[in-house]
Order: structure tokens, then sequence, then C-alpha cells
């Protein structure tokens, strides 16, 4: 087989207008359980001791039995519910035949013909603000392998991963562009981490994706028939799938365009060289002779435990969105920043609580929050994870405070942003801040007109100017009266001031 890692081959637009891209991705998600998928193991393997994380169960030992864990199954049916899924009432475990040396037992316990969850589907936005559901065929559950490590000439097996429980997530192949894979797991992961089931580290190895991409002619599609497709193993970022999918697509439609066929491989992902490489041929895939786990009895979900889990269930980043924006009158934009984390829902919804819903309060904390704030936040922070949130100085109930002195005319908007911005370095009490600093806004019209007094005064030629009809001078006079006052003059007062001033 020939496969070359050329550069990116051009092609025309007009060439790609004649293809389908079809993708469907199957998502690795870590269950964030304590313990592993079968045995009482713990799961926090990140930056142990190589294999300290290990019994005889997970080491595949002879005549050793594993137990099912319950939180996992209840963590995947969670997920599967999120996810529009039919919940089985007998899911079966079994065993997936093949050797690799991070495989203890030579076998991995996982769902196949029975899996937990199957049926669901997934909407999500496109940029042109329509939607597009994405079917969801099934999520299952299984357990992860441990690790080699490769050392010069040695290669060193960790165990420590292997047992981990891990939700497979799968969709049918209904993404038709790069963008709306991107889409796809953004959304995923953000509810997945809603529920608390992942946590959506990729770059811990927390969420893998496998895209499997193909494309077909407008003909082979008015025929119901589909591309060969290639699956991209193994990819640790959204950013990777999206690049993967862009640089898959075009590679196919060349290579069909000169006269070839795409085969059926594994591919990899080359980060440095920015294209898709061969990994291994399918043709020569293993046949992992799958049949019942005999150590495990079927998985009985009755119908009252579903509900129990169901009742269980959040209400969701996608229903929060809507409500903010139907029932707080939210912007799209702001609702959808606020519902991408957690951390930032609880954040948001803690203030609104503190601070109140009447009169536009949730817009305008909305614009403080991913504004000003998550200036803040990006600037002092390690690039742009809003999760940092957490970590703030600044509680919510003391930024509604903020916006309450605010809304009280006692500070400026101006000055409240120079507030929050002590308020972030030292989490002070905005009140406390105002006081401390003299930033109260100044509303006694005596002090404003002394203020005006001494500008005319030393502004005379203007003054002329202003009154012999040169209005736009205004502007001028005002910008003097808030210098003058240090910036705390309430613009309204100072306003209306200087106009009946400024008359003579
Ligand atoms: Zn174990």
């Amino acid at each position: 087989m020939t496969l070359t890692t050329k550069s990116k081959p051009e092609i025309s637009q007009q060439t790609l207008n004649q293809y389908e891209l079809v993708v469907g991705i199957e998502v690795h998600a870590q269950v964030l359980t304590r313990s592993k998928m079968f045995c009482r193991c713990a799961t926090d393997y990140a930056g142990a001791p190589p294999n300290t994380r290990v019994c005889p169960v997970c080491l595949g030992m002879p005549g050793s039995l594993p137990v099912i864990n319950r939180a996992a199954v209840e963590a995947t049916m969670k997920s599967g519910l999120a996810l529009n899924c039919t919940i089985a009432e007998t899911a079966i475990f079994a065993r997936k035949n093949y050797n690799y040396p991070d495989l203890p037992k030579g076998y991995q316990i996982t769902q196949y013909e029975y899996p937990s969850c199957e049926h669901g589907y997934l909407d999500i936005d496109l940029e042109d603000g329509s939607t597009r559901r994405i079917r969801i065929r099934r999520t299952h559950l299984e357990e992860d392998t441990g690790r080699t490590v490769h050392v010069g000439q040695y290669t060193l097996v960790d165990l420590n991963r292997a047992g981990v429980p891990l939700m497979e997530i799968v969709t049918e192949a209904d993404i038709h562009s790069p963008e709306e894979a991107y889409a796809y797991l953004t959304r995923l992961r953000t509810i997945l981490r809603y529920l608390g089931v992942n946590s959506g580290d990729m770059e811990k190895g927390a969420m893998r994706c496998e895209p499997n991409i193909s494309v077909r002619t407008l003909e082979q599609k008015a025929r119901g028939e589909y591309g060969t497709k290639v699956e991209v193993k193994n990819l640790n970022s959204f950013r990777s799938v999206r690049m993967a999918i862009a640089y898959e697509m075009e590679r196919q439609i060349a290579l069909i365009e000169s006269g070839g066929k795409v085969e059926q491989v594994n591919m990899g992902w080359d980060e440095q060289r920015q294209c898709t490489v061969l990994q291994r041929s399918k043709e020569s895939a293993h046949d992992y002779r799958y049949f019942p786990e005999p150590d495990l009895p079927p998985l009985q979900v009755s119908r009252a435990w579903v509900e129990e889990i169901r009742a269980q269930l959040p209400e969701l980043p996608i229903a929060k969105r809507d409500r903010y924006e139907q029932t707080w009158g939210l912007r799209r934009a702001e609702a959808d920043i606020l519902t991408s984390e957690k951390l930032v829902i609880d954040y948001f919804e803690t203030a609104v609580a503190a601070y109140g819903t009447n009169d536009g309060k949730p817009q305008r904390l909305a614009n403080w929050l991913t504004g000003e704030f998550f200036r803040l936040l990006y600037t002092d922070g390690d690039g742009q994870d809003l999760r940092q949130i957490a970590d703030a100085k600044v509680r919510p109930t003391q930024l509604a405070a903020l916006l309450q002195l605010v809304d009280d005319k006692v500070i400026n908007p101006n000055t409240g942003k120079k507030v929050l911005e002590i308020m972030y370095a030292t989490g002070d009490d905005p009140q406390q801040i105002v006081a401390r600093e003299g930033l109260a806004m100044v509303s006694d019209t005596l002090v404003i007109d002394d203020a005006i007094a001494a500008i005319f005064a030393a502004n005379a030629p203007d003054l002329a100017r202003y009154r012999a009809g040169e209005e736009k001078l205004f502007g001028f006079f005002m910008g003097q009266v808030m210098k003058a006052t240090k910036g705390k003059a309430d613009p309204n007062a100072a306003k209306q001031r200087l106009q009946e001033l400024l008359k003579g």
C-alpha cells in the first residue's frame, strides 16, 4: 500500500461541491468514579508511580473475579438519558479478545451486542443559526487499557489505567463538515462535564475522539451508497479532529478525482506536519472473537432505577441557555458563553440570585461577567480556560453587590470597572473599596457647581464661543467636569448642571 503524506492537495471549490462529507464519531470518555470498572483500585492514576493502582482483577490474574461498578453504570445511564437514549433493560458485558502489551488479560471487557444505551440524539447549533440533529447510535460501558512508555530500546508497561471505566459514545454518520464535528464535540463535552461524569480534560486523555471519515459523490448519495471509511485514531483535541477531518476530506476527494481508490485503513494525525498518516490496514484487523463475559451476570436495569436516575438529572446547559433567553431576556451570545462551562453557570446563577432578575439585571450581569470579568480572567490566567472562574477572588455575591452600587448611582460604570479590578486583585468587598479609595460618585450639585465655576474661569474664551452658538463645545466642558471630579461626578447630574450654567 502506498499512502504518502504529501502536502495538502489543492482542490477547486467546484470539485468540492460535487461531494458530500460523511463523518461519524466515536468518543471514549473516562467515567469519573473513585474506583475502577471491575475492582476496587483507585482511578487517580495521574502522576502516580507506575503500577501502584493495580490488583489481581485489573492485572488479569487467573482466578480473580470482576465486579461491576455501580457508580460507573449510573454515570452511563445519566449520560444516556441526557443524550436522549433508550436505556436497555439488559446490557451484556462481552470479551473483546486481542493481544497487546497494555492489555494484561488478553481481552477487554466491553458491551458489544447489548449496550447500555441506544438510539439517542444531540442537537447542535450551526454558525448560520440553524440546528442539526446528530443521532447517537449507542453509548456503552467498557474498561480502559494500560499504557506503554518507550524508554530507549525498551517498552515499559504501566497498568494503573487498566480497568478505568470508559464510556464509548458513537454517533451515526450524521456529520457533514469539520465545523459540525467541532460543534458536536464541544456540546457533548459540556454535557458530560455538567453531569459530573467526565472531566473533559483532553490533554490528560480523559476524552479521546475517533472520527470515521468518508466522502461520496452526489450521485452515490442519490443511490444511497457510501464511500469507503477511513478512521482517524486517538485524537486528543477538538482542534485536531476538525483539522484531521478537513485534511482527510480533501485527500480522499483528490485521490478519487485522480482515478484512485480510498482504502479502508486506520490513520493517525501528525500534529507537527498537519496531516494524517497511515497506522495499519484494516484488512489485517483482528477478529476480536467477542463472546459474553462468563464471569459477569447480565446487567439488569429496572425501569424504577432508570426513573430514579432521570429524576436526578440537573437542568442541562442547553435548557439553561434557552431559559436565560426566554425568561431573563439574555442575548444568545452571552447565554451561549455563560452555559459553556458548569463552573460559569454556577457562578452566574449564584450572582443572579443575589442581584435579582428584574429590570434587565441578568443581562447587565451577563455583560459585566463576559466583558470585564472574563477579560481579567483571561489576562490573569492560563489561556482561555473559563474554569478558572472557580479560583477567582471575586465571589458571585460581591459582583452582584458591585452592580448594585452602580445601579444605585453610588459609583458610575467607569469607576465600577476600576473597583472590579481592585476586587479581582484583593478579593475585598466593593463597598469597602469605594469607601477606602473615596470613589463614591459626586452627585452633590454644590460640589459640581464649584467645579463648573472653576472651569468657566479657566476657559473663558471657550465659554464665550459656546454662548455664541458653538454647541459642540459641550463635550469639552463635560470632559473638564469629569476630570475635575476625578471621574466621580454623577454624569447625569453633571450634565444637567452644566446645561443650566452654560446658559449663563
Ligand atoms: Zn484493580
